[in-house]
Order: structure tokens, then sequence, then C-alpha cells
């Protein structure tokens, strides 16, 4: 059993470039070292890269706001089913749950979002979104295709891989759109020990990866507060109870909870980013409506933050005779921080390393910005980077979000060869680390 898989490896690696030398029943360092490199070499090969260039151009072409994509999914799943990877499917509405490997445990996830955003590309190109007001600007479409391309490697690999590869196609992460916490109560990941995901940055060269141990990205919420008074005429004002003045002047309170409240080591954000009311110069609203969001790296810090974005808010409408009510969105959930696993840090630079050179592997700082993916490695231990695409000899590309935003395709073969080496190399050697308790045992093939 043990040498007929050995035989299979050595044929799967001579496939993909190179002949390993086993001296024992266990790969050696350099065998494993092998592994990433010949991933990335068949990522590579034009048969593989050009068809992913082809799958992101389409989904570039067509997309599709949180949980209406319902033709990405259909795209994912054709693409399965021509690879003979079975799948379930509805997941979280339109999400895609793929099995490659033995069908037993253990498990080990790998996750690409799929949601688009609600704004118009501008950028002139011959694949530019065809539908007005939604575009991939945030390279989702990439990473939907850089996991069908892991998928590939994997199917092509599967009789070698010593457990089950979960591939989440997940809905929804744009706008706290909590398409992960859906695919969570789904019971996605269940008897998964492990979870790895990234983002592609127009900040990091293509070729590199960035990443920290730790904490990487914030936890945030979202806020609305509606602020009410009595309207009148703008000549007259002491007929009237103003809640453009008051909310102006919560809005300059909240301020005061970072500048002042919070500790300066413990890094927070409270913006108020709308802030609409009133509709003629001479008139003085009934209401105005002010909202924005709060960013913090622990949820105590967040859930402190958000009892004094009420307080503040409420307060200060008192202040000025007015009353408030200030809401939460239940379809705007609270994101947790990002944290990154320290062992599977300690994974990912030997995988990553062996793949791009050590030279390659950059530290970055946390981030403000937050990422649904948080909600996985509250639950399972998980691991988040971010795959370069920065191209130095071309014009800096614009940053995610932006209308002008674009994807260095060169990037597509490291993302979906990293993605397939980190859970390969992950059941070679760390799964005894992250074994389930007994009896915890599910058949998914
Ligand atoms: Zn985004
Ligand atoms: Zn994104």
């Amino acid at each position: 059993m043990v040498f007929s898989k050995w035989v299979s490896l050595i044929f799967i690696v001579h496939l993909f470039g190179t002949m390993p030398t086993l001296s024992s029943s266990f790969l050696t360092a350099k065998e494993l070292a092998d592994i990433p490199v010949n991933f990335l070499s068949y990522a590579k090969r034009p048969e593989l890269a050009d068809w992913m260039v082809g799958i992101r151009r389409k989904i570039h072409e067509n997309p599709e706001l949180g949980y209406e994509e319902f033709e990405t999914s259909q795209l994912i799943r054709n693409e399965l089913d021509k690879m003979g990877i079975p799948y379930k499917y509805p997941v979280a509405v339109t999400g895609v749950v793929g099995y490659i490997g033995t069908g037993s445990p253990p498990f080990v996830a790998i996750r690409a979002d799929m949601d688009a955003l609600a704004m118009q590309e501008s950028v002139e190109w011959e694949h530019k979104s065809k539908v007005p007001g939604k575009m991939h600007a945030c390279g989702h479409d990439a990473h939907v295709t850089m996991l069908l391309g892991a998928a590939k490697i994997l199917q092509e690999y599967r009789d070698n891989l010593q457990g089950t590869v979960v591939l989440l196609f997940q809905p929804a992460e744009e706008g706290g759109g909590g398409g992960a916490a859906k695919m969570i109560e789904a019971g996605v990941l269940e008897n998964v020990v492990a979870i790895f995901g990234f983002h592609i940055s127009h900040e990091v060269p293509v070729g590199s990866v960035a990443s920290r141990p730790g904490l990487i990205r914030a936890g945030s919420g979202f806020f609305e507060a509606v602020i009410s008074g009595k309207g009148g005429h703008a000549a007259i004002p002491q007929h009237t109870i103003d809640p453009v003045l008051a909310a102006s002047n919560a809005i300059v309170s909240l301020q005061h909870l970072i500048s002042r409240e919070a500790d300066p080591l413990d890094s927070q954000v409270v913006t108020v980013t709308t802030f609409n009311g009133g509709g003629a110069f001479n008139v003085i609203p009934d209401s105005v409506t002010i909202g924005g969001t709060l960013r913090a790296f622990s949820k105590e810090t967040l859930m402190q933050l958000k009892q004094r974005i009420e307080e503040v808010i409420t307060g200060q409408a008192a202040v000025h005779r007015c009353s408030a009510s200030v809401d939460f969105p239940l379809d705007k959930p609270f994101y947790p921080p990002t944290v990154n696993n320290g062992d599977l840090h300690e994974h990912y630079l030997k995988v990553a390393g062996d793949m791009l050179g050590v030279h390659n592997l950059k530290v970055i700082k946390p981030l403000m910005g937050s990422e649904d993916f948080s909600l996985f490695t509250e639950i399972v231990p998980g691991y988040y980077f971010f795959l370069g695409m920065k191209n130095e000899t071309r014009e800096p590309l614009a940053s995610n979000h932006s209308p002008y935003f674009t994807v260095n395709e060169d990037a597509l073969p490291y993302g979906a060869a990293l993605h397939a080496s980190l859970v390969t190399r992950y059941l070679l050697e760390l799964q005894p680390k992250f074994q389930l308790a007994e009896g915890k045992v599910r058949d998914e093939l």
C-alpha cells in the first residue's frame, strides 16, 4: 500500500518534472521542496496558465454581487464537472464546496471569494465588465480562477494526497455580506483541521507573497444612526430643533473615541462615511441619517467602540434637544480580526519559501481592512496572506475598489500553485499535529 503510493508519487512527480530519489518510506526534505516548485512549473504551462486567463476574463465580464453569483457558480461547477471533482451545491445560496483526495480525514480547506462590487468599471479593455454598475474591482474573479487552477493541479495529484482537500468557493465577502458565516452555518468546516486563503495585492511584486504571524487584518463593524429633531424654516431656527447641527457635533465627538479614549498602542478606527438629510437650502430637516464603520484588533475593543458610538451619538443628540436611534445592521455583521495560526505561519514560510525563494517572502504590518476569512480562523487554525501581482517594469496598478483596478494575470499560476502546495504539503507534513478526535469522521466522496 505504502509502496504503491510512492510508486504513484514517483510517476506524478515525474509528470511534474523532477524524479525524487526515495531513500525511505518518507519523502526527503528535497523531495518535499520539489513539490511546490513542480506545481508552479505545471501551473505556468500554457495549457493551464492560458486556461486560467480565459476563466478569469469570462468571470470579469460578468460580475455578480454577493449571493447573486449564479453564473459564476455555474461556471465553477461546469469546470469541476469537467475535472471529475465532486462538490456540494448550493451552499450559502451560490457557494460551491468541492472535494479532492481520499474522501477521508484529515480535511484541509482552501477558500476563494466570488463576489463583485456595485461600481462602474472605468478601464477600457476587451474584457471590460458587461454589466453596468458592477465590477470585479477587488480581484475575486482572479481568486475563483486560482482556486480552479489549484483544483486542476490537485486533481492530477489526487492519488498522492494523504487526506482530502476541501475547495471553498464562497459568496458575498464584500461589504459585510457574511458569506463565510453562512458557509460555516452550512457545516463546511465540519472535520476541517486547517484552512488557507489569500488576497491578491497590487503592492506586492509578482512572484512574492506577504504575510505575518498572528493578527493580520482588523475586525470591523458598521453603524447607522437616525438623529431626529423638528424641521422648519431655516430663517427661524428658534422654532426648530436642528438635527443637522446635532449630527455634526456627534461626528466631531466620535473622533475623540480614538484620540482621547483609545490606547494609542491599540490601533482603532471610527469613520463616518454617510451624512444624509435635508433637501432645500432654506429648510431645516426633521431628521438626518449618518453611518460609518469601526475597526479594531480585538473583539473586546470592537465591542467597547460599539457601545461608545451608541452613547456618543445619543448623548450628543440629547445635548441638542434631538433624539437618536443607533443601529448596527444585521445584514452587515461584525467581523472578528483575522489571526494567523503560528504553526501554519511556519508551514507557509517553508512551502512558499521553497517555491519562491525566502527573499520573496515579505513581512507586512497588520491592515485595518477586514475580511470575513476571519470567521473561519475563529473556528479552525487558519492562514491568510497576500499574493503579489505588481510588475515593477509597468505602470503602478490601481488599488482594489478603484474603478481603474486591473489584475496582472501573470500572478495566476503563483496563486494556483501556492494553494495546491500549501494543502498538499500540509497533508504530508503537518496533519499528524492536527489529528481529529476519535470518531469525528465523515465520508465526503
Ligand atoms: Zn474588496
Ligand atoms: Zn477582496
